[in-house]
């Protein structure tokens, strides 16, 4: 997808530091943190959400993906949370498949 963000971030048009990568995944620091690590994990290949991913490889690449990000940050002990935001309701603004990696404070519950 010529005109999408993270598509241009994954491919490296759009020079970006990595914290993970592969041949599937990327996974680099959110622009806006919502938390002290703040971290997105998203597939090269572009899927506009969750919703219309055909291949259930993808959420298994991403969530091993954001596990092993957890890992080399050190996360494990106090805890993390991975979050997909789905559609309008689901509060997506960013129309290219992405996993939230959030930690470093106590996350509410519910979610806002
Ligand atoms: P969503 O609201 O779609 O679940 O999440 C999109 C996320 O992408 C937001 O947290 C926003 O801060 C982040 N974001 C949007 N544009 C960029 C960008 O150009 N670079 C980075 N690193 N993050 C971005
Ligand atoms: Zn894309």
């Amino acid at each position: 997808m010529s005109d999408c963000i993270f598509c241009k971030i994954a491919s490296g048009e759009i020079p970006t530091d990595f914290v993970y990568s592969d041949d599937n995944i990327v996974a680099f620091r959110d622009l806006n943190p919502q938390a002290p690590v703040h971290v997105l994990i998203i597939p090269r290949k572009h899927y506009a959400s969750a919703a219309v991913v055909d291949d259930e490889k993808v959420f298994s690449d991403l969530m091993s993906g954001a596990v092993k990000v957890a890992r080399a940050l050190g996360l494990e002990d106090k805890g993390y949370r991975m979050v997909i935001n789905t559609g309008e309701e689901g509060g997506q603004t960013v129309l290219h498949l992405h996993l939230h990696l959030l930690a470093g404070r106590n996350l509410g519950w519910p979610p806002g």
